[in-house]
């Protein structure tokens, strides 16, 4: 039930003294628990539907940030969790200038970082124990030495067991003030994708790429910095309600 959520044992326990590691767990559990209560069908999160926004806005987010950002990137069920990578340690804003590499050969695309500046930075993709995580990855398609715009892949970045083979996840130090989750820096070395890992419109090359990415693929970044806000507005409550008593 979404209103004894915070008696889930993944919300009773105090990470106050936790290593981060444990608490980066924790954070992965507590998330779990909202998703598994809320159960959402794919549809209602498709299509924003008010049970959507009410797990968003769920008063417990705005006490674990590092659960919340989990959350927001999850799948129905909660048996994986989804990371969004597409920001490059050397193109932020400039996301049509990412280096990323995902060449066509003949049994699906093989992703590749080329340069230091084409490293994924900041989505948390570290080996969390217990959890398996999957990522979009926007990257230059590639076939036959033409640049047919930028897709995006999905690709099994790590199991409960380990990281998957050729890709790389160096966590960064942690943020001050908030609780910690595997923000990290990710590469990828050859890595071999199967053909269904392709999930762009079309292997054709686009008419206005630019356009293909930022208004086709990357419409529902709103919706997340929408839901992002949530867990803030739900936090500036509380407050204020302390305040006032
Ligand atoms: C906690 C956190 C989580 C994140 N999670 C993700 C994630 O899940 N997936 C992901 O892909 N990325 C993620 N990011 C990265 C985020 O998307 C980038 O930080 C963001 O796109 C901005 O890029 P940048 O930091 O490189 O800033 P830059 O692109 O370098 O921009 C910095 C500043 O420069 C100025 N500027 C830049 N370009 C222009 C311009 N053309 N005109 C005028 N001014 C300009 C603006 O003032 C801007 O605010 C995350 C970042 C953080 C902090």
């Amino acid at each position: 039930m979404e209103s004894d959520l915070h008696l889930h044992q993944a919300w009773t326990a105090r990470p106050d003294f936790m290593e981060p590691n444990d608490r980066v767990k924790l954070a992965y559990e507590r998330a779990r628990a909202i998703i598994n209560a809320y159960d959402l069908t794919e549809e209602e999160i498709e299509k924003c539907m008010p049970r959507f926004w009410d797990m968003q806005c769920h008063g417990l987010n705005s006490r674990d940030v590092g659960s919340s950002n989990v959350l927001f990137l999850h799948r129905p069920q909660a048996e994986l969790f989804g990371g969004f990578l597409l920001t490059e340690v050397g193109h932020g804003l400039d996301a049509t200038n990412i280096e990323t590499t995902a060449t066509k050969v003949d049994d699906g695309p093989i992703l590749r970082t080329p340069t230091p500046t084409a490293a994924k930075i900041m989505p948390p993709t570290g080996l969390t124990h217990g959890f398996t995580k999957l990522a979009l990855v926007y990257a230059r398609l590639i076939v036959e030495d033409e640049y047919r715009g930028i897709h995006p892949f999905l690709v099994t970045l790590c199991t409960g067991r380990g990281m998957c083979t050729g890709i790389s996840s160096s966590t960064l130090p942690l943020r001050a003030g908030t609780s910690p989750l595997d923000y990290a820096i990710t590469t990828f070395d050859q890595v071999r994708l199967p053909p269904a890992s392709f999930l762009g419109k079309s292997l054709a090359k686009p008419k206005d790429p630019k356009a293909l990415l930022l208004r086709t693929y990357m419409w529902r970044v709103t919706v997340g910095i929408m839901s992002i806000s949530g867990a803030t507005a739900q936090g500036l409550k509380y407050i204020a309600t302390i305040g006032y008593d």
